[in-house]
């Protein structure tokens, strides 16, 4: 039996039943039709699609049932209009190499994404961001293999309904509790043009010297973005604990009711992800604030240590070298407990959970 912890940036995960890794779209789409997914489907007895496993914590008993490695590669481009161009790439593609590889193309729009682990293809489920960029507003469609219809299918950028750190896809797998959608490519509307979107994101921006709204060469956000993340553990380091995570573990809360935030506790507009407009009523705040104001530090652990805070960035729980899972869920307990203590405030966890829970 195979340790799945190989296959996590945690390093943490028990044995697979089966695990086959999937370099052919064939390969993929097979394996979907030898797993169809049914209504009456129990989550800890369904398949488990894994990319580059920065976004899974996995329990220490493994997860007793098919794995499938999402490994395929590929990536094609068209020319749409005088200044787009639509490029197409397979799941398995490497999500950071690829960002780079349009950058080296001479094209925009991914450039504030850069340093992010993990594969193409997951990409959409959780919506991907950072520094003021989201996957959605790039994404035109995706391909996927439905395994409730047994189809092939292409959802567009409205059908998948972005939201914060989610999508219809995500949502999908919340509620019935298997990955009803594998996704097989993702197609993303690029600018041929070597300037940046509009820079948005206050930190990033004072890095570069420039005003929020300005406009530099993407090469240059794309080395300030992999700075900046690399000062906060961000960027994938095999000799660096404090990137043996998931990245940020806790969702920013979204609040609608921010009157039970104190006066001091940052606010910010919750947008639409595909029109940008601002949706009333609703405010978000930083989950990295509550828990240093709840009296968690950088570095703060519990137990024997073997899992703590990151000591570059409260929002990451890391694996010192010798955690369990279950060690890094304990954390969690601990940290979900005094944010909601302190605040009111539950915490929601990012990374999705298999065969385990906080
Ligand atoms: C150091 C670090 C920094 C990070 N920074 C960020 C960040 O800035 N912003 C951000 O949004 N995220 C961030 N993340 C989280 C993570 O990198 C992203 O969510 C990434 O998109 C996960 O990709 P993956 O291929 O590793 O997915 P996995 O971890 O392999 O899988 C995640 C989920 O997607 C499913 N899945 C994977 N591939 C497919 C597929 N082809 N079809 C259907 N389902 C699939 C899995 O079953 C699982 O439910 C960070 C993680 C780390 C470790």
């Amino acid at each position: 039996m195979t340790d799945l912890a190989g296959f996590t940036t945690f390093h943490l995960g028990g044995p697979a039943g089966n695990l086959r890794i999937a370099g052919t779209r064939d390969e993929l789409v097979e394996f979907c039709r030898e797993h169809p997914l049914s209504l009456s489907a129990r989550a800890d007895a369904d398949v488990l699609f894994i990319g580059g496993g920065s976004n899974l914590l996995i329990s220490d008993t493994g997860f007793d049932a098919d794995v499938c490695v999402v490994a395929t590669t590929g990536v094609t481009m068209t020319e749409t209009s005088d200044v787009e161009t639509r490029v197409t790439a397979e799941a398995g593609e490497d999500w950071d190499e690829f960002v780079a590889f349009t950058l080296g193309c001479g094209l925009s729009g991914l450039e504030a994404l850069s340093g992010i682990p993990g594969s193409v293809g997951a990409t959409p489920i959780q919506n991907v961001g950072a520094y003021g960029t989201e996957v959605a507003e790039l994404i035109t469609s995706v391909e996927v293999f439905d395994r409730l219809a047994g189809q092939v299918r292409h959802l567009s950028a409205v059908e998948l309904e972005f939201g914060y750190r989610t999508s219809a896809l995500k949502r999908a797998q919340q509620r019935t509790g298997a990955a009803q959608y594998l996704v097989l490519s993702v197609t993303f509307d690029l600018q041929r043009s070597s300037e940046s979107l509009p820079v948005r994101y206050a930190q990033l921006a004072s890095a570069l010297d420039v005003e929020i709204g300005d406009t530099v060469p993407a090469s240059l956000v794309r080395t300030s973005v992999i700075f900046l993340r690399r000062s906060k553990g961000m960027v994938l380091d095999v000799d660096d604990h404090d990137t043996w995570s998931a990245g940020s573990f806790f969702t920013n809360p979204i609040l609608d009711d921010p009157a039970k935030l104190p006066d001091e506790a940052p606010r910010y507009p919750v947008t639409d992800p595909l029109s940008g407009a601002t949706l009333e009523g609703r405010t978000k705040t930083s989950a990295a604030w509550l828990i240093e104001h709840a009296g968690f530090t950088k570095g703060f652990r519990i137990g024997e240590g073997r899992a703590s805070l990151s000591t570059k960035h409260t929002l990451a729980l890391t694996n010192r070298g010798q955690a369990a899972t279950e060690d890094v869920l304990e954390l969690a307990r601990t940290v979900v407990d005094g944010v909601k203590e302190r605040f009111g405030i539950a915490l929601e966890p990012e990374p999705t959970f298999i065969a385990c829970s906080l």
